[in-house]
């Protein structure tokens, strides 16, 4: 028996470690496609873990062509999501806005829009003045030109988990929060078993989407994933009357970023000062930064009182790019975590990638470059376009 008091299922044909939207949306691709016995679980509720804490961005501006591939196939799902899944996920399109202010940003970003509009994204280099439009409360001061591109947006990351869990389960698939993997059992290098607090779940294959958690689950198997945790914050603002329609924000050269969220605005930055570690706590020291940010580059907004906040982790990767795979010396493990702070965006597109890798099937977009391996055998991959 699990926590809960639920029946632990004895035996499955996958064990999901990790209820993210990496998790929720892996079940039901395998479900979906007719896998029996899919069974997840998850330490605490589903969507609790680094989910529940995303800004919701949804974009396909990126540097690396898979990671436009798999951001522009999860944008036509989000498109499509509530009357798929019956369930709302208040997606808007306002278009996101990267502000760039040195000839260096303006050159890379004008190539990683070739490459989007290669692939079919309507990204374009922006003046001044056209953000400015686009981005009321900015000050334009400094800035060179802009990267937009107007089917980018933000939705709500609790919702896409209920609708992929709730398919999930129509389609068969056990899910079981508050159940964590305590150990995976291996005879001969083969998997034969989940170890969780319930219980012991006999399975040949676990898919690893523990996010931020994932480098222990890999090693219960010998498997390096090099993801660390590294605390990240956000604030809401208090409502703010005639808030004018505005483009998700970024200014690259600090990160900061902001936009509507309901009746106010979210904003968040990175801390080049942070360290790693599993720290949800919230603390006040990179606030000093995000007013300089904020007084530089859309001071209208100090005027603005902050409503609540709170902290999450993105689960990065020594070049901010994923880890998907099948992981060689022990039969079978399945990663897909590592996101590095962009992955909700991604989890439509990711659970059909690594439902087809469970299937032996070519994926539509080939992952092979974010094997984990690579940062010891060929190299990184970067990615520049994280905020
Ligand atoms: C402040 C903030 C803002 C962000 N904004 C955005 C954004 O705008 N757009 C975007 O695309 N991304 C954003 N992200 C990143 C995004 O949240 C992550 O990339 C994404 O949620 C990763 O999903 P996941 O399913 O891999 O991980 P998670 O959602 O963390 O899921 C992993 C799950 O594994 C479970 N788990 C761990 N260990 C075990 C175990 N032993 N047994 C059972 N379960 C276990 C955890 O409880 C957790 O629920 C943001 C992140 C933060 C912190």
């Amino acid at each position: 028996m699990s926590e809960t008091g639920r029946e632990l299922p004895s035996r499955a044909a996958v064990v999901i470690i990790g209820g993210g939207c990496m998790g929720v949306s892996t079940a039901y691709a395998l479900a979906a496609a007719g896998v029996g016995e899919v069974v997840l679980v998850d330490k605490g509720p589903l969507g609790s873990g680094s989910t529940s804490k995303a800004a919701g961005g949804v974009r396909a501006q990126f540097s690396d062509q898979v990671n436009i591939e798999l951001a522009v196939r999860s944008l036509e799902t989000f498109e499509t999501f509530a009357d798929r899944f019956g369930q709302e996920i208040d997606l808007h399109r306002p278009g996101y806005l990267f502000l760039l202010d040195s000839p260096e940003a303006v050159a890379e970003f004008e190539k990683n829009v070739a490459i989007q509009n290669d692939l079919g994204v309507p990204s374009r280099i922006l003046s001044p003045r056209e953000a400015g439009e686009l981005s009321p409360l900015i000050d334009t001061d400094g800035l060179l030109a802009a990267a937009y591109s107007p089917t980018d947006g933000h939705c709500t990351p609790e919702s896409v988990v209920l609708g992929y869990a709730g398919a999930a389960r129509r389609h068969g698939a056990r899910l079981l929060p508050n159940c964590a993997a305590t150990g995976i059992e291996t005879v001969n290098g083969r998997i034969v078993a989940v170890h969780t607090e319930g219980g012991r779940i006999e399975t040949d294959t676990v898919i690893c989407a523990a996010g931020a958690w994932s480098r222990a689950v890999g090693e219960w198997v010998g498997v390096d994933l090099p993801v660390t945790p590294l605390r990240r914050q956000v604030l809401v603002t208090e409502p703010v009357p005639d808030l004018p329609p505005m483009a998700f924000t970024i200014d690259f050269a600090t990160t900061f970023y902001f936009h509507r969220e309901g009746p106010g605005l979210l904003l968040g930055m990175s801390d080049p000062e942070e360290t790693p570690g599993f720290k949800l706590d919230r603390s006040d020291a990179w606030l000093p930064r995000l007013g300089e940010a904020m007084a530089r580059r859309a001071p209208a907004l100090l005027e603005i009182g902050v409503g609540t906040g709170w902290a999450g982790l993105y689960e990065v990767t020594p070049d901010h790019n994923a880890l998907i795979g099948t992981a060689p010396g022990v039969d079978r493990f399945i990663y897909a975590t590592g996101f590095s702070g962009h992955g909700f965006l991604m989890s439509p597109a990711v659970g059909e990638v690594v439902r087809d890798l469970y299937l032996d099937r070519e994926p539509f977009v080939d992952v092979s470059g974010f094997d984990a391996r690579r940062f010891a055998l060929a190299g990184a991959r970067p990615e520049i376009n994280i905020v």
